[in-house]
């Protein structure tokens, strides 16, 4: 009987991001290139005889209750089957919160893989992203993880194969940015088609494993709101370029910035001036970090 799990819930950035409309039902239709990082959060799942579902955390602001989405993909499964044991959980959030790096539903996406295993409940991870969809749109994603092509609203997922190792350099400016007013602000802009990223060019880039034209290809839609709103944004990846990055960008709704670097002591470079010198104002959190292309199967 499993009675302890540890489990890792790495977070993703977005290569490319299209947004292709808006549905009668409210979520947008996306195109987006995803690719997990090795930066996870920590959750140690316990089974307990007593029944309920517990959750701490160690950042205080964060819900404990049904809010969090660690909490509802566990009840998801145990209402379901009816579980009359509980799970006791402790989270430890390393990916930074609201940022556009999918924190919560990769929390949410490690529970149900971690519930299914603990409780043998024989769910396949075509059976989970089922479940974990209704509960958000990038769950699938989180619980498929490495390269992969989004679509619909995120359930529609093809994996792409791995883009060359290189160093990722994460920061996220001491601002937060709403998913929900982003994609609102979105909604009322008229796009012209340049505005749109060249999603098919970066997969065949990825596909040809070419790093340098993948980090030419870089484009999301959604900068257009979040970038032109707050100036760190672009202040970041310009002096991200500057300390030699391939290329830098916007992930997700934001506000976290993300640079490629194929020369070790450039990106050791970068993060020390993001963290402690020159660009430190800029800042709040900063990783250096590189992909993972580990897939669930
Ligand atoms: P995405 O990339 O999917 O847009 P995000 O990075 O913008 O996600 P998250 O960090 O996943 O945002 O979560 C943002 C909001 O969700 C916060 O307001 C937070 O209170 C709530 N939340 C619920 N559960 C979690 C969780 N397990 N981790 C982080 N935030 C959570």
């Amino acid at each position: 009987m499993i009675t302890h799990l540890r489990l890792k819930a790495y977070g993703k950035i977005n290569l490319g991001l299209d947004v292709l409309g808006r549905r009668e039902d409210g979520y947008h239709e996306v195109r987006m290139i995803m690719q997990t990082v090795r930066l996870h959060d920590s959750i140690d799942l316990y089974r307990t005889r007593e029944p309920g579902i517990r959750l701490e955390t160690n950042l205080y602001y964060l819900p404990t209750n049904e809010q969090n989405l660690a909490y509802r993909a566990a009840k998801l499964l145990m209402d379901e089957f009816g579980i009359r044991e509980g799970v006791s959980m402790h989270l430890r959030k390393f990916i930074p919160v609201s940022a556009g790096m999918a924190g919560g539903s990769t929390d949410a996406a490690s529970v149900l893989f971690g519930v299914n295993k603990m409780f043998g409940l024989g769910l396949g991870v075509r059976a989970l992203m089922e479940r974990g969809v209704t509960l958000g749109a990038d769950i699938p994603y989180c619980l498929m993880r490495g390269t992969a092509l989004s679509e619909g609203i995120g359930e529609k997922l093809t994996a792409l194969p791995p883009v060359p190792q290189c160093q990722v350099l994460i920061a996220k400016p001491g601002i937060s940015v709403s998913t929900k007013v982003v994609y609102e602000a979105l909604d009322a802009m008229e796009l012209k088609p340049e505005q749109h990223p060249d999603i098919d060019g970066m997969i065949r880039a990825i596909r040809e494993k070419d790093l340098h034209r993948v980090a030419g290809k870089f484009g999301n839609v959604l900068e257009l709101v979040t970038a032109g709103r707050y100036p760190v944004i672009g202040q970041i990846e310009q002096a991200m370029l500057e300390c030699g990055a391939e290329n830098a960008m916007m992930s997700g709704s934001g506000p976290t910035v993300f640079g490629l670097f194929t020369n070790p002591r450039a990106a050791e470079a970068a993060y020390e001036a993001l963290r402690f010198g020159k660009y430190a104002k800029l800042a709040k959190q900063v990783y250096l970090t590189g992909f993972y292309n580990v897939k669930r199967d």
